[in-house]
């Protein structure tokens, strides 16, 4: 448990302006806007609230800065990151104790959002070196194809609010190894631990200009003549699919590189051949971290009919034991829902499916008091009609349906127009490559409810995304492919 003194050390250090051109300063007007705890419903902290021409003031600082950062030697920038990712793991405890205020989720979970978070900057720092080309013949042997990579140039990034750390540094990093300069628009309920991650670059040597930070409560209004500036070059967006779509339209016009990282409906798989322990430990772990509210989430539980009431009655058995309550108490399980909009949304869902038959196991209502809490709810017998079938729940309501074989598993996983990832439980060995063919997901889990690594391709397919965050694919989504044709002389 954490004291009120520890809580406003933390929430005093972090700066309350704008982060443009290496200064911090006020928005236009002398703007500003307020960030509160979900678990509490308090404000703890006034920041700058940026209009369109502050965010036209940091595009113009991104692109003076561009030239110089791409000439810098990959080794200058991979030591940055290095740096910061050094500097960020000695000051865990602050930058976890600052995304619970914010955001809500668990201490434990916040201490690991830091250390994937993190990992981004160790990952690109290494990457940031190995930028290569190729040096070739053509097929008439009559001359040399020189193929090299280039920074695309500027780049603007929205994130989400519900990985305040990670969906910044998984943007940033590589962007920075690339070459590229950035301009950075967080959510508005949780900017404080962007604004904290940029003073941490700025204290490890970030030359001015080339990450730029914006918070507002205007994100449309600030964001589109970002995008519609020919000076742009990239946008990289997390969010949902509906903003994300609206946003492609609008790069379409300067015709921008796009990455998109969407939202998501995952099939969680358990076929009558799975260990059932550790399904149970992989769907608690799908379903409840973040309290829910994850791209990643388990949304959907396809369960063999054969084991559907075991596995339900075990996993009921460990979510009534989990606490709910604010992150920064110990021992909590389930966080607050990011805002009273979201345990409404939550809650419909849950309502939807017991109007259609659905059984509650456990929960099934928000709970009473301050903040904005919804209690970790499981439902069994969801009738294929059901909303939360067909929508993101973020929100921990664990919903089973069952199914007869695989083609109908695999049927139900993949009816859906999101694509981003599922989890599939089975010990059948030869069935676990055959369902890595046959799940329609730019990722899968096969025997484990949690897969982000830095060092692996983050993405979805279908209506969830384009591009990959993360791997070796990461930092081409910041680089163009240049050829060079010499003759031979
Ligand atoms: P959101 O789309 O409402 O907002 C995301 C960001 O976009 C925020 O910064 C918001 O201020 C900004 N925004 C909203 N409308 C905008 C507009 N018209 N123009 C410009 N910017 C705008 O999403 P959210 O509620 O913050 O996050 C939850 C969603 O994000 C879920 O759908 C989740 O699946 C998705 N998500 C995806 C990933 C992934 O990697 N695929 C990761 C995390 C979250």
């Amino acid at each position: 448990m954490t004291t009120a003194t520890q809580e406003s050390a933390v929430l005093e250090q972090v700066a309350t302006g704008l982060f443009i051109g290496g200064e911090w300063v006020e928005a236009e007007g002398g703007r500003t806007m307020t960030v509160s705890d979900p678990a509490t419903g308090e404000v703890i902290k006034e920041i700058a609230d940026a209009s369109p021409a502050d965010g036209i003031r940091a595009l113009d600082a991104a692109v003076a800065a561009q030239d110089a950062w791409a000439a810098t030697a990959p080794r200058e920038r991979a030591e940055l990151l290095r740096r910061a990712f050094d500097t960020l793991m000695a000051r865990k405890e602050e930058f976890a104790l600052l995304m619970t205020m914010e955001m809500g989720k668990p201490i434990a979970e916040a201490r690991g959002e830091v250390n994937y978070g993190g990992e981004f900057l160790r990952w690109f720092s290494e990457e940031a070196v190995r930028i290569t080309g190729r040096y070739g013949t053509n097929p008439e042997g009559t001359g040399r194809i020189v193929v090299s990579q280039r920074p695309v140039g500027p780049s603007f990034f929205i994130t989400p609010w519900n990985f305040p750390l990670a969906m910044a540094t998984r943007k940033i990093a590589p962007a920075l190894a690339a070459g590229c300069t950035v301009v950075v628009k967080p959510a508005a309920l949780t900017p404080l631990t962007t604004i904290a991650f940029v003073q941490l670059l700025e204290e490890v040597g970030l030359p001015k200009g080339v990450v730029n930070v914006v918070t507002t409560s205007g994100s449309s209004k600030l964001s589109a003549p970002i995008i519609a500036d020919p000076r742009l070059r990239k946008l990289s967006f997390t969010g949902s699919t509906e903003v994300g779509r609206s946003l492609m339209q609008q790069a379409a016009q300067g015709i921008l590189r796009t990455s998109m990282e969407l939202g998501g409906n995952a099939p969680f798989v358990v076929f009558e051949d799975a260990d059932l322990d550790a399904a149970v430990e992989g769907a608690l772990l799908a379903k409840f971290r973040n309290i829910g509210q994850a791209c990643t989430a388990a949304n959907r539980f396809i369960v063999h009919e054969s084991v559907a009431d075991e596995f339900a009655r075990r996993v009921a058995e460990r979510v009534r034991e989990m606490r709910v309550g604010r992150g920064t108490d110990d021992g909590i399980a389930i966080g607050p829902l990011i805002d009273d909009a979201a345990v409404a949304s939550t809650d419909e869902l849950v309502q939807d499916a017991v109007s259609k038959g659905a059984t509650v196991l456990v929960g099934g209502s928000a709970v009473d008091g301050v903040g904005s809490f919804y209690a970790p709810t499981v439902l069994g017998d969801v009738s294929a009609d059901a909303r939360l079938l067909k929508e993101e729940i973020f929100g921990p309501v664990l919903g089973i349906t069952t199914f007869a074989d695989e083609d109908e598993a695999v049927r139900l996983a993949n009816n859906t127009e999101y694509g981003l990832i599922s989890y599939v439980f089975t010990q059948n060995l030869a069935r676990g490559h055959r369902m890595i063919d046959r799940m329609a997901t730019g990722m899968m889990g096969l025997n484990t409810g949690l897969v982000s690594n830095a060092a692996a391709p983050f993405g979805g397919i279908k209506q969830s995304g384009i591009g990959r965050e993360g791997g070796f694919e990461g930092i081409h989504e910041y680089l163009d492919t240049k050829y060079t044709l010499i003759p031979n002389a």
